[in-house]
Order: structure tokens, then C-alpha cells, then sequence
């Protein structure tokens, strides 16, 4: 079943990647993780059963709690970073033998423990079993990611292996609406990582990312002219009417040949938010007399596909193949924290959780099938890097 000895395996110079440690570890380490795929799925339930939504600063906290716990027991060291309005990011550092290296040159591995789904999604759509497929809110982005990597870590340690370089986790609170404060963090952690690993759920069907567009998000400020609607309605201007022709031009800057979409994501009585590129600034009004006023921009640079991340995906396609499946690669729009990395000049990969699909879906679910396979891929990338 394990045909390939790493030891055979080609050494990619760009990145200097250490194939010859662990030579005999890819078929230890999936019967590793096959032997504890009931227990990586009961904590994948556990997580999922801690709702965690962006912008809930209590429950954040205490699932970085919680995760932190399970972390310190792997033998990391871990801190908790905390903002008022987002809850905590954790930040756990693993020497795995590497006391001497400092860690300048680190491994970066990066999830986050928040959702998009509301306090209270879990009792209409509790944690679920349905043949290979478990579904729950933010079980596919990416509390199955965020298991992921706390197995990873527990098996470097239990099984005595060792990586190449020092590793810090970090597992942001706010990843999900624009990471305003944890961005910070992560440049920094970023700026001083010879790569980084991206804990996003991979593109369904199970090909990780190795590009992404960005995102920029616009808050469109529209005023009109109050009036009483039934004694004296045309000196009124209806800021409302103007924001509908609004919406209507902004959906016209859709182009999906060229890869750029749009989405008016909030509309309120005058006040729209949305998530889109860049000729957001020729907006007119359309109303005489409508005054309308933009804020925001581009929140995430793209991820660029670099001859480094490129060297990085063939290491892990052949990292792949010796565990038993043919690892692809895609390019997708929106970003992640990964974008900001890689912004600064470091290689990344992102999308490396479990299969599935739905992300941000009532459909939302993994393959279980997929956990150790995908486990053993992330465990043989952090030692390997
Ligand atoms: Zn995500």
C-alpha cells in the first residue's frame, strides 16, 4: 500500500525541503492517523459543538481556550492574543527537537476558529453522520482544518518525529470578517516564515490553492432629502431608490470571463455594504440631488502564484502520491489569511483541510474518508518544509 520510500523522493532546491528525515514515516504516519480517525472525528464534533461565529468575542475566547489546552498537551507553548470586540487568536509554538534555531526561518501554519453561522445554527442543524459525509455549521470552513493541524502536531510528537524547522500555529478569531485584528499577527508571524500552510477547506473535489484574487469590501454611504411621503412628496429624494440602482450598476460590474465578481452582501434603509474590485469608484447617482459616498477597498492583496509556491504544490503532489492519492491544485477567488502572507513574499499553501464542500452553506459538510489521508499530508508537509 506504501510502495515509495521518501528517501528516493527528489530534493526541490528552491526551497531547500528535507526529504531525507523521516525517510521510513508516510506509511507510519497514516496508520497513525487511521487507527484515531474516530477520535479526530469526535473532535471535529466537539469544535463544530463550540459555535463560534466572527465578532463573538466570549465564544471565540473560549474555544481558543479550549483548543489551547488540547495544543499545550502536544507540547507547544501557547499564548492567547485578545481584542475586546474579537475574542482570542492563539499562537502556539512547537520546537520538535529545533531548541537551537530561532524562529526566524519558521513553518507558519495558519486556520482560524471562527464561523460565519449566527449563536444557535447548531440546534436547527446539529453535528450530523450521513454515510461518508458529516456535516455542521463550519465543519468544512474549517473546524475539520483546524482539527487537522492539532492531529498533526499530537502525532510529531507521540510517534518521536521530528521537522525541519520550528513551528508556530496560529489560529485566528476574526478570519472570517477581514481579520482586522489579528492581520497584524499574522504579518508578523508571516514576515519571519520561510512558508506557510493554510488550513481552509480545499477546493471540493479536494485540489488545494495555489492562487486567489483577493477581496476588497466597499461600504456605499447613500443620502437623499427627507420629505413627508403623503403632504409633500416631491421634495423628497428617497435614498432607498437611488441605493436600488445602485445595486443594479454594481451587479453589472460582474465579469466572469475576466474573474471579477461582485456581491451587494448587506443592504440597510440607506446604507449598503458590499464585496467587490476596483471600478467601484466611478459610481454615479442616478436620482438629481442623491449624494453618493464610497468607503473601503481592497482588504486582501491576491495570492500570487509564485515559482516557490509553485516548487512547494509539486512537493506536496509528490508528498501525495506516496500516501496514495493525486493531490491538484486550482486557483479561486475570495482570500484568506494566507493572502496576507503571501503578500509579503512567502510562499503558501492554502486550502489544505479536509474534503467537502458547502463552505458558508446549509450544505455544508467534509468527507470522512478524507480526514487521515489528508492529516498524513499536512503532518509530512510540516516535517519536511
Ligand atoms: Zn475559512
Amino acid at each position: 500500500m506504501f510502495p515509495v520510500p521518501f528517501a528516493g523522493a527528489p530534493v526541490l532546491p528552491l526551497l531547500e525541503i528535507d526529504l531525507m528525515k523521516n525517510d521510513d514515516g508516510g506509511p507510519a504516519v497514516l496508520s497513525y492517523f487511521e487507527a484515531c480517525r474516530a477520535e479526530m472525528l469526535e473532535f471535529t464534533r466537539g469544535l463544530v459543538e463550540q459555535e463560534s461565529m466572527s465578532r463573538e468575542a466570549d465564544a471565540t475566547r473560549q474555544i481558543a481556550e479550549n483548543l489551547g489546552e488540547s495544543l499545550a498537551s502536544t507540547g507547544a507553548a501557547v499564548e492567547l492574543l485578545n481584542d475586546p470586540h474579537y475574542g482570542s487568536t492563539l499562537r502556539a509554538r512547537f520546537n520538535h527537537g529545533n531548541d537551537e534555531s530561532p524562529n526566524d526561518g519558521q513553518l507558519l501554519v495558519v486556520g482560524h476558529l471562527d464561523t460565519v453561522w449566527p449563536i444557535g445554527t447548531l440546534a436547527d442543524r446539529p453535528f450530523r453522520i450521513e454515510g461518508d459525509r458529516a456535516f455542521g455549521p463550519g465543519i468544512f470552513d474549517m473546524k475539520a482544518g483546524v482539527m487537522l493541524a492539532t492531529f498533526a502536531m499530537r502525532a510529531i510528537k507521540e510517534l518521536g518525529r521530528a521537522t525541519k524547522r520550528r513551528t508556530t500555529l496560529l489560529m485566528t478569531c476574526d478570519e472570517e470578517t477581514g481579520s482586522h485584528f489579528s492581520r497584524d499577527i499574522i504579518e508578523e508571524e508571516g514576515g519571519r516564515a520561510h512558508a506557510a500552510l493554510v488550513l481552509e477547506p480545499p477546493i471540493p473535489g479536494g485540489a488545494i490553492k495555489t492562487g486567489r484574487k483577493g477581496v476588497g469590501e466597499f461600504e456605499l454611504i447613500i443620502r437623499g432629502r427627507s420629505a413627508h411621503a403623503g403632504n409633500d412628496p416631491r421634495a423628497g429624494i428617497s435614498a432607498i431608490t437611488e441605493m436600488a440602482h445602485q445595486i443594479l450598476a454594481i451587479n453589472k460590474l460582474n465579469d466572469y470571463g475576466r474573474g471579477t465578481t461582485v456581491n451587494v452582501g448587506v443592504a440597510r434603509g440607506g446604507v449598503l455594504s458590499n464585496v467587490i474590485a476596483a471600478a467601484m469608484s466611478h459610481l454615479q447617482p442616478v436620482i438629481d440631488g442623491a449624494r453618493i459616498e464610497m468607503r473601503g477597498g481592497i482588504n486582501r492583496p491576491p495570492l500570487v502564484r509564485t515559482a516557490k509556491t509553485g516548487a512547494l504544490f509539486e512537493h506536496a503532489k509528490q508528498l501525495a502520491s506516496e500516501i496514495g492519492f493525486e493531490l491538484k491544485e486550482g486557483s479561486v477567488g475570495g482570500g484568506s489569511d494566507g493572502n496576507f502572507i503571501a503578500a509579503l513574499g512567502v510562499p503558501v499553501l492554502d486550502g489544505l483541510g479536509v474534503d467537502g464542500a458547502g463552505a458558508h452553506a446549509e450544505h455544508e459538510h467534509i468527507i470522512i474518508s478524507d480526514i487521515p489521508r489528508r492529516a498524513t499530508l499536512l503532518t509530512r508537509l510540516i516535517e519536511s518544509i
